[in-house]
């Protein structure tokens, strides 16, 4: 981004035209009048319709391209920088923690003379913003990626998977991933099925407000799953996140169980018909799920994933050619978001039977998201079944879609594929559904 971060678009060019860096003082020229200003980087997510000035006053003010005439540099300015001090020595028998960074809130800072957001995931810069990890582990940081999560693919889930097998196979007592939280779920449900059996803890942790806030849930979530990566007994793939709003105790929660229920608290994160796996508070562990796999044991990772798959929610009047384009755009397995027990209408059902005639595999999931599903009940259910149509029991829709491209990612298509999807592999299915 050079010398103009976060510009894109028309704002960059209408800056490269008036030779423009950031931290200049910038009269710019606009139908309501001049406007003068020191011009600051753009969020990194923000559009190319804005210029955006700090005012004498201290306000920002973002003028829209329409309303511009032209700009002109009145005074060179000093680019802000960011240094953070360098990070504490942690001692050397503290337990090795991988850190990888996917991007999201957590891995962002924002810097509040200039407005930008960046990554801070560098080693000394997350320990400059939470100085008490050095206390937890040894953390080797890496960036893997830095994208918002909705933009997270199958792709992404297995490079994920492999960079968590190389770093098992380097020797770290557990890993860390950081990862926006609007599709966490998803790719913890993903990489529970690439590391069946993965011999220490991976935990999958984000933040609902970026780490520089004073609300932020950053500091605490992270300083959780790096120490309980680095000391849990228990292994697998988990998902830390606030328990309750206060700032104090981090649920972590079942790879294959979670969902994130809420568009803003910090404890938007449940699991679904399970327990909690494990709570921590300040001073440790206070509470851990009986059953957990221990550490250690031998380990078959299958890292690879196909994005073949679709996950259609039914809805009233859902047209029957959903299921068709889901199947042109390639759709080898269709999870289906049924009603209540697991139904669609007739329509549906009839050409989900196409599908599966055609060589396909389609599943059933609910979206009550609690409960099983049962296709036993009515005669919608039973016509389902007749027409080939899996029930999967109470596995989570979204577990259901990340196992299919993980089902499809190891090769396998017709029986095989469907016998995969129902055979429970890393606890996405339970035997007995948990009050709650
Ligand atoms: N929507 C973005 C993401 O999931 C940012 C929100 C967040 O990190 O929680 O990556």
């Amino acid at each position: 981004m050079g010398d103009l971060p976060g510009y894109k678009g028309r704002a960059l060019r209408f800056l490269q035209a008036a030779k423009a860096s950031i931290g200049d003082m910038l009269e710019v020229r606009t139908k309501w009048g001049v406007v003068t200003g020191t011009l600051v980087p753009r969020y990194l997510y923000g559009d190319g319709d804005h210029v955006v000035l700090k005012l004498k006053s201290g306000y920002n003010v973002g003028l829209g391209l329409d309303g511009l005439d032209g700009a002109a540099v009145k005074a060179k300015g000093e680019k802000p920088s960011f240094s953070p001090p360098p990070p504490p020595k942690s001692p050397e028998r503290l337990p090795r923690v991988a850190l990888l960074g996917t991007g999201g809130t957590i891995a962002s800072r924002i810097d509040y003379r200039t407005g930008a957001v960046k990554p801070a995931m560098s080693e000394s810069e997350l320990h400059s913003l939470v100085p008490e990890l050095s206390g937890a582990a040894k953390v080797e940081a890496e960036v893997m990626f830095d994208i918002l999560s909705e933009n997270v693919a199958p792709r992404h889930w297995g490079k994920m998977a492999k960079r968590v097998v190389r770093a098992v196979d380097e020797g770290v007592d557990g890993v860390v991933i950081t990862h926006g939280t609007d599709t966490l779920g998803y790719t913890a449900a993903a990489l529970s099925f690439a590391l069946a059996g993965v011999p220490v803890p991976v935990v999958l942790v984000g933040a609902q407000r970026s780490p520089d806030r004073p609300s932020s849930d950053a500091p605490l979530n992270l300083v959780a799953a790096v120490s309980v990566a680095g000391t849990a007994k228990f292994s697998g793939v988990y998902v830390a996140m606030h328990l309750g709003e206060s700032d104090d105790k981090i649920a972590f929660h079942r790879g294959t169980r979670v969902r994130k229920n809420h568009t803003s608290r910090r404890d938007a994160f449940v699991s679904v018909g399970v327990p909690l796996a494990a709570v921590w508070g300040r001073g440790g562990l206070e509470y851990v799920s009986e059953g957990l796999p221990p550490r250690g044991g031998s380990f078959s990772p299958r890292p690879a994933f196909a994005p073949g798959a679709a996950l259609l929610k039914f809805y009233p009047s859902m047209p029957p050619g959903a299921v068709r384009s889901a199947r042109r755009l390639g759709a080898r397995i269709i999870v289906v978001e049924g009603t209540g027990l697991g139904h669609v209408s007739g329509d549906v059902a009839k050409e989900l039977g196409l599908f599966v005639k055609s060589g396909g595999v389609a599943c059933m999931t609910s979206q009550c998201i609690g409960g099983r599903v049962d296709l036993n009940v009515y005669e919608t259910g039973r016509d389902l079944l007749q027409a080939g149509v899996v029930p999967l029991d109470d596995m989570l829709a979204e577990t259901a879609l990340a196992k299919a491209m993980w089902v499809l990612g190891t090769g396998a298509k017709g029986d095989r594929a469907r016998e995969m999807m129902v055979h429970d592999v890393a606890g996405e299915t339970t035997a007995r559904t948990f009050p709650g």
